[in-house]
């Protein structure tokens, strides 16, 4: 048995959870509809970093053309077509090979 709220497990006997108070049920219901391979594909994963503005433009136009979402990390502008600090590029690792070529492609990478 366990409890619904706390996600404890209980032995058979016990109604009731002691911390929370709630009775217990016989299986928790599925943390994320999504299987586990679909979580896989959907974790990001980091393909890329550049300092180059135009390499993350070009990117970016890629990646909104191919309806991939993307997430980027330390997008610190400098004002002259670099960046202070690399920008990070992630994206669901079942697209990243994909990406990946696409840099290959555009001698990005
Ligand atoms: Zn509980």
């Amino acid at each position: 048995m366990y409890c619904p709220s706390c996600k404890a497990e209980y032995k058979s006997g016990i109604a009731d959870c002691p911390d929370c108070g709630v009775p217990l049920v016989k299986e928790l219901p599925p943390e994320s509809p999504l299987t586990p391979e679909e979580e896989e594909a959907a974790s990001l994963v980091n393909v890329f970093s550049t300092y180059n503005q135009g390499d993350l433009l070009l990117i970016k136009a890629f990646l909104d053309a191919e309806g991939i979402p993307y997430h980027l990390q330390g997008e610190l502008y400098s004002g002259s077509g670099v960046f202070i600090t690399p920008v990070v590029l992630y994206v669901p690792r079942g697209e990243a090979g994909k990406v990946r070529e696409m840099l290959v492609d555009h001698g990005i990478e």
